[in-house]
């Protein structure tokens, strides 16, 4: 099956956090949209891979994904090397994505960094006809990079006010993540009642920059094309 935007995420909620109103915007225009985790989250504090898989499709069902994928890699040990790559290029070859959605490449978490140096990688040698990988040789439009622990200046907001509380409900399938009211979890930076207040407080924020509710923010290595200046909102 082709997808037209394809995000990758180091762990089961990863996406949620920093592309879910993305996916779910243009899955809402007709867009076929998909997830594959790298890994199935097995090393989180909270939560099994069993449970967590049930969350993230959950999740994936709120979103409309065409489909949600887990590649099985080990959580914790993301690394970016020669069988991870094969693996990420059969899955590009096989899905064709217009657009590869990847974690920023800055982040505290080590796998949030290898994820985003693996996926651009294996865009680059999925294109490559002598790459060793099953399918045709196949390289997609577009890289774009979303936040996770670090937020910077983004190259580009997308406007996700009218999609935030379907991505908040996605995020929320995540229960053993991000519910702070289980007695007998172990405290993570996710289900503290302050983990919603500042992810809300950068949604705002993007939003604002933009003159809008509620945004989420990308970094993109390349130059963006811009043919009609009217769709400019700026201002002074
Ligand atoms: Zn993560």
């Amino acid at each position: 099956m082709t997808i037209d935007l394809l995000a990758f995420g180091a762990h089961p909620d990863d996406v949620e956090i920093g592309a879910g109103g993305t996916l779910i915007k243009h899955q809402q225009a007709g867009y076929k949209v998909a997830i594959i985790d790298l890994t199935a989250g097995e090393m989180g504090s909270n939560g099994t891979a069993e449970i967590r898989a049930k969350e993230s499709q959950t999740a994936g069902e709120i979103m409309g994904l065409e489909f949600r994928d887990c590649l099985g890699l080990p959580d914790g040990k993301v690394k970016n090397d020669s069988k991870a790559i094969k693996l990420v290029v059969e899955k590009i070859r096989k899905h064709r994505p217009q657009i590869v959605l990847a974690p920023y490449w800055q982040d505290r978490h080590p796998d949030h960094i290898n994820s985003s140096q693996l996926i651009t990688e294996a865009c680059f040698k999925a294109g490559l006809r002598k790459f060793d990988a099953s399918g045709e040789p196949y390289r997609p439009q577009a890289v774009v990079y979303y936040f996770l622990a670090q937020v910077d200046e983004p190259d580009f907001i997308v406007d996700i006010s009218n999609v935030y509380e379907t991505k908040l409900e996605a995020l929320f399938a995540h229960d053993s993540q991000v519910n702070h009211t289980k007695k007998n979890s172990f405290k993570t930076v996710l289900n503290t009642s302050n983990f919603l207040k500042k992810l809300d407080a950068r949604f705002k924020y993007l939003g604002s920059l933009i003159n809008t509710e509620a945004g989420e923010g990308f970094k993109y290595k390349k130059a963006i094309e811009l043919s009609d200046l009217t769709t400019l909102r700026g201002g002074v």
